[in-house]
């Protein structure tokens, strides 16, 4: 990789669904160190697109390079190994587990063992215990609930919980996470602090590609924003470049 390679290249990237396209020749690059909005109206593919890179949907059409390395055909485990985490738009925790117990099955899972090792704790999950729990107690730290780690996350917020999916990404240590509607049931309070929180992780070295269907929300927060519209992208820019293109006020009229 040289200066130059960007941290995610995606060319030509399409998925049809029947007789639907879903995405459809998406050609976009998510640079290192910033945040990256995927933004557009319902059903404009974006979740789609990140179910693409990470590895939950096989493309039917085009590339996607991480670090320089082809990762188009790679399956969701190899993603997350050469550090691609994802949340998804509906949180998954175990509501009767521990915080902790949750970012442990995401280091769990997104690393070596199943989700039934993880859940069973077999004798290859137990030699793995020692460096998952140090791997979710980071995790944790960083989403700012190292000292509630051994409440039930079902006792947190919906802020909290939110906080426990993201800590169950971060655990597998990626260099570009990518969360899918992160503020979505947020009030406006709990959504500066998940700004705040976003902002903090891309201080520290993370890569950050979120997916929004408000535009407003991310006009404070992005360093740059894709927007996608019936599966293509119709402008991609600063969100001030963004928000005066007269393709993307119109596809948000017309929704
Ligand atoms: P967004 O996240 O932008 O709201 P999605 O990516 O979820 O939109 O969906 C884009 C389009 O692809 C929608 O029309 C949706 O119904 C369709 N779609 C997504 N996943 C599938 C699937 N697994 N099978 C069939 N159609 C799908
Ligand atoms: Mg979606």
């Amino acid at each position: 990789m040289t200066e130059a390679t960007p941290l995610l290249d995606v060319q030509g990237l399409g998925i049809r669904f029947g007789g639907l396209d879903a995405v459809k020749d998406v050609t976009a690059v998510i640079p290192a160190g910033q945040i990256t909005a995927i933004i557009g109206p319902n059903g404009a593919g974006k979740s789609t697109f990140f179910n693409l890179i990470s590895g939950f949907y096989q493309p039917t059409a085009g590339t996607i390079r991480f670090q320089g390395e082809d990762i188009t055909r790679l399956r969701t485990h190899e993603v997350v190994a050469r550090g691609i985490a994802r949340t998804f738009q509906t949180t998954t925790i175990y509501r009767e587990l521990s915080v902790l117990d949750n970012a442990m099955i995401g280091h769990r899972v997104r690393t070596r063992a199943g989700l039934w090792d993880a859940l069973l704790r077999t004798g290859r999950e137990r030699k793995d215990e020692a460096e998952s729990r140090a791997g979710a107690m980071q995790a944790l730290e960083r989403v700012g609930l190292a000292g509630r780690a051994h409440l039930p996350a079902g006792a947190l917020t919906q802020e909290g919980q939110k906080r426990v999916g993201i800590a169950m990404a971060l655990s597998s240590d990626p260099k570009l996470l990518l969360l899918d509607e992160p503020a979505a049931g947020m009030n406006p309070e709990e959504t500066v602090n998940l700004m705040a929180l976003i902002r903090e992780l891309v201080t520290g070295g993370l890569s950050v590609a979120l997916v929004e269907h408000k535009m407003s929300l991310v006009m404070g927060l992005a360093d740059q924003i894709l927007v996608l519209h019936h599966g293509q992208k119709i402008a991609q820019g600063t969100p001030a470049q963004v928000s005066r293109d007269p393709a993307v006020v119109s596809a948000y009229l017309g929704s």
